[in-house]
């Protein structure tokens, strides 16, 4: 592969377009020792690239699609992510119906014999009735172990002489993130229990409140779906109800809805990621950042 020219022209031409204000896939490359090439790994979104690193560690160059702070629900794509996907060695998409707008461009564009990975493969049956839909699996840390694992290997199958090094990588990572999970079920139990409710604009956050005994309640319940009047007069309910201190909103989604609700109510609006941007640069960063907040903020 001599696919570094390439991209160090397409790494200047994003600082460009980044001054322009839009720009396409981001590089956060490291070429490993010696003289090979790194893996080029395409994620659809931050969050997976950012798992990618860590499994990959300096054997790896990561790149996602979508940028940090951008809305992955509806994101378009721009030429310069072709040409990057056009490098790639291996791409993760999330599934579960997440990312399928970025599909197309990532089935044309990623050269015959690259790996593919589905992130969520085989959770999306094991969810619970009312959170079955919610496609951000990651935001419980023992699902996001799963999407390691699943890293892990298509990383083994793209270049099966590291395996060992994946491996290895895979098995830390995962330590830190049931360290995490931890340390997230020790923030949460900071709140009564009588508030321990999440309520967000879009349902990003049931695989969180499955893992922590918690309850949700988004305005608009789906990724597409819209916010009803029913939905916000059940909203302020809730708040009356428990009593509720704050309502959570991610800054990318600009909910007056939400924000309505918690005016009438006198009540705070706090902030959440849902995925990796602002304050939450990597997985571990914004799981954690979330969880202080619920804390701080409910409590
Ligand atoms: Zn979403």
């Amino acid at each position: 592969m001599s696919h570094n020219k390439n991209l160090l022209i397409l790494g200047l031409s994003a600082t460009v377009l980044l001054l322009s204000g839009c720009y396409g896939a981001q590089a956060d490359s490291v070429a490993r020792d010696g003289d090979t090439d790194p893996i080029v790994v395409v994620a659809t979104i931050p969050l997976l690239a950012d798992l990618a690193k860590n499994v990959g560690g300096s054997l790896v160059e990561t790149h996602s699609v979508v940028p940090p702070g951008a809305d992955a629900h509806s994101y378009q794509t721009t030429p310069g992510d072709s040409v990057v996907i056009s490098q790639a060695d291996l791409t993760i998409s999330n599934g579960a119906g997440f990312d399928d707008s970025l599909i197309p461009v990532l089935e044309s564009a990623r050269p015959k014999g690259a790996i593919h990975v589905v992130a969520s493969e085989g959770l999306d049956g094991q969810s619970r009735s009312e959170i079955e839909g919610d496609p951000h699996f990651w935001q419980d840390p023992l699902l996001a172990i799963r999407y390691v694992e699943r890293i892990r290997d298509g990383l083994a199958q793209a270049d099966p002489g590291n395996a060992a090094h994946y491996k290895k990588r895979a098995q830390d990572y995962t330590a830190r993130l049931r360290e995490l999970d931890r340390e997230i079920a020790g923030l949460l139990d900071q709140v009564p229990p009588g508030r321990r409710i999440l309520i967000t604009h879009h349902q990003a956050f049931s695989h969180l409140a499955q893992r922590y005994g918690w309850q949700t309640m988004a305005l608009a319940p789906g990724d597409a779906g819209s916010v009803t009047p029913q939905a916000i007069i059940q909203a302020s309910q809730i708040v009356k109800d428990a009593g509720l201190p704050s309502v959570f909103v991610e800054a990318r989604f600009r909910s007056t809805a939400l924000e309505q609700v918690a005016r009438d109510a006198g009540i705070m609006v706090s902030p959440i990621y849902a995925g990796l941007g602002g304050e939450a640069n990597t997985y571990v960063e914004m799981m954690r950042f979330n969880a202080r907040s619920l804390a701080d903020n409910l409590r």
